[in-house]
């Protein structure tokens, strides 16, 4: 089954990544951390559908998307940013592997942050961010989505790291073994990983050798 909706509003959130806010289906109903099939109403564009996360929550009036766009390639990511308000999406199915379980690290590549934007806002809502910490790596400052936000909300917690730049206040090169050992503490007992697979398999690898258990990993890969 899907829903065809109609975008209010499309907007940069940084120099790629698109926010758009659309219509909510009537009957849609999601979790947190999941994503749902997405394709543009338009000719030729029906069948090309792409999973995107939500990032707006369940209760929302409205859906919302955070969507990294690929424009050297004629994909759908480039064909969203020639859609205005008013265009249509067709929402298909929801899915995903990731749910908050209880508080860990959050360690997150690029676009890899949308699950984990949903999941800090209900937290947030809730009154219940705690001690969660983030491990957020991207390319350069300019590339880090919702920077504002997320710093203010997590404070000492939110560590990003740039592989591109060095900038003062943020680590500099991929996420290590060491800057996870850094954050870990005993209350801390869940590990929720998102972004392309060569960071998710370097990370995942830096996990087993720190001693945690599959079990207490929560992961999708982009
Ligand atoms: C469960 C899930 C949830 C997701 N949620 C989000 C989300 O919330 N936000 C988000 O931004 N992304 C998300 N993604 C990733 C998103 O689905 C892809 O980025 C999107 O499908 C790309 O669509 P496209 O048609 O533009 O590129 P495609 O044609 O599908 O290309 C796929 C990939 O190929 C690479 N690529 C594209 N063009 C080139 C090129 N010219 N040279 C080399 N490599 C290239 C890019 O890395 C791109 O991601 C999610 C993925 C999954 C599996």
């Amino acid at each position: 089954m899907s829903d065809i909706v109609r975008i209010k509003s499309i907007e940069h959130l940084t120099h790629d990544v698109l926010k758009i806010v659309a219509e909510k289906p009537t009957t849609l109903s999601y979790h947190p951390g999941q994503a749902v099939d997405v394709s543009i109403n338009k000719p030729g564009w029906e069948n090309e559908l792409r999973a995107f996360t939500f990032t707006s929550l369940p209760d929302d009036d409205h859906i919302e998307f955070n969507i990294k766009t690929y424009p050297s390639h004629n994909g759908v990511t480039n064909q969203l940013l020639s859609l205005q308000k008013g265009d249509e999406l067709i929402i298909g199915g929801v899915f995903g592997d990731i749910e908050y379980k209880g508080e860990g690290i959050f360690i997150a590549g690029g676009a890899g942050i949308t699950p984990f934007i949903a999941i800090l806002s209900l937290l947030e809502k809730k009154n219940a961010v705690g001690g969660n910490k983030l491990i957020f790596a991207n390319k350069t400052k300019g590339d880090i989505i919702q920077h504002e936000r997320l710093q203010k909300l997590l404070g000492k917690n939110f560590i990003s790291i740039l592989s591109d730049e060095q900038v003062e206040g943020h680590e500099h090169g991929f996420v290590s073994a060491e800057l996870i050992k850094k954050s870990m503490h005993e209350g801390l007992k869940f590990f929720y990983l998102c972004g392309p697979p060569p960071m998710m398999n370097a990370v995942e690898k830096h996990l087993a050798a720190l001693g945690v258990p599959d079990t207490n990993i929560i992961k999708e890969g982009f």
